[in-house]
């Protein structure tokens, strides 16, 4: 390594403490210690390695590791996150989910897709609805755990997500209320990498559907309609309600989930291993991780079990 590129490392590094470099152009993570010199923009390692995957739009380095030409350092002290997320963050949807950093593979990886390789937000898209789709699913069947495909609706007008068990069938095998749903992606209880648990309640019970798709784009924008049509639908029922209350009530991460055992509600009854879900609304607990029905859900308020729970729940 010579003189000049240890120069130049150094004052890439230096970039990162101005405004909007201090954290991932794409999830936010502290600290990015990569950068794309062909979008100008400081990034944490896993949005790299994403990056890496798209060389034709973005070329990474290190930081620290890697050899600055002066041409790649003045590109990207000219332009850094702020400047990109104006371009490439410019019409994003108000209901679309912004990843995390602690979010799954695919949220992540179609973020950075649909932002730099299919520039979905530079222009604005006008008044078309996105909470209308249509399509096969693959859906795990209650018996036998075997995935199926299966038509599935979601209308944003009628507030519903349906689906169909055969092709020509008239009837739709369930009808769901969006506003019960919560969609939320399980690629590890699922064990696939696009898994998407859609919780429902219905009949006062909360029930589980497992759904996925091949393709991480199709699955990604099943996620998104369904809370662009929870968006919509939360507008009309409250009307005083601002867009930022709204969106914190759409699809939610599941606070903690995983096993303990359980025993009553007789005296005498044995302990039991049970499958507890917690979300902010809801403790549930099930036989087992992709059961469809829940045995039991505690209701809204009950704050004192909660904690218990939850401290239960965090020795594990
Ligand atoms: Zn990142």
């Amino acid at each position: 390594m010579s003189g000049e590129h240890n120069w130049n490392a150094a004052t890439v590094k230096n970039l990162t403490a101005r405004e909007g470099n201090g954290t991932c152009a794409d999830c936010r993570a502290p600290d990015p210690q990569w950068a794309s010199h062909t979008l100008g923009i400081f990034l944490c390692v896993d949005c790299s390695g994403i990056h890496r995957n798209l060389p034709e739009i973005s070329k990474v380095k290190s930081l620290i590791m890697d050899n600055w030409d002066d041409t790649q350092v003045q590109f990207l002290a000219s332009h850094g996150n702020i400047a990109a997320k104006a371009i490439y963050e410019a019409h994003v949807p108000v209901y679309y989910y912004r990843p995390k950093h602690t979010d799954c593979h695919v949220l992540r990886e179609q973020w950075i897709r649909s932002k730099y390789e299919r520039k979905e937000f530079i222009k604005p898209k006008g008044n078309i609805s996105n909470g209308s789709k249509e399509g096969n699913l693959l859906k795990r069947g209650r018996d036998n755990g075997q995935y199926l495909p299966r038509k599935f609706f979601l209308s944003e007008i009628d507030g519903t997500l349906k689906y169909f068990t055969k092709p020509d069938a008239k009837e739709p095998k369930t009808v769901i209320r969006i506003d019960t749903v919560n969609a939320s992606f399980q690629p590890v209880k699922m064990k696939n990498a696009n898994g998407l648990q859609i919780t429902y309640v219905k009949d006062n019970k909360t029930r589980n559907i497992f759904v996925y798709h091949n393709d991480g784009q199709e699955i990604v924008s099943w996620f998104n309609a369904i809370r662009s049509a929870q968006f919509s639908y939360m507008q009309i029922a409250f009307p005083k309600a601002s867009d930022k209350e709204i969106i914190s009530r759409l699809t939610r991460n599941f606070l903690k989930e995983g096993y303990m055992e359980k025993t009553g509600p007789k005296q005498t009854d044995g302990f039991k291993k049970r499958w507890f879900t917690l979300d902010h609304r809801r403790l549930m607990y099930f036989k087992d991780p992709l059961l469809k029905h829940s045995l039991r859900q505690g209701p809204n308020t009950m704050p004192l079990l909660y904690d218990m729970i939850i401290f239960t729940l965090l020795r594990l």
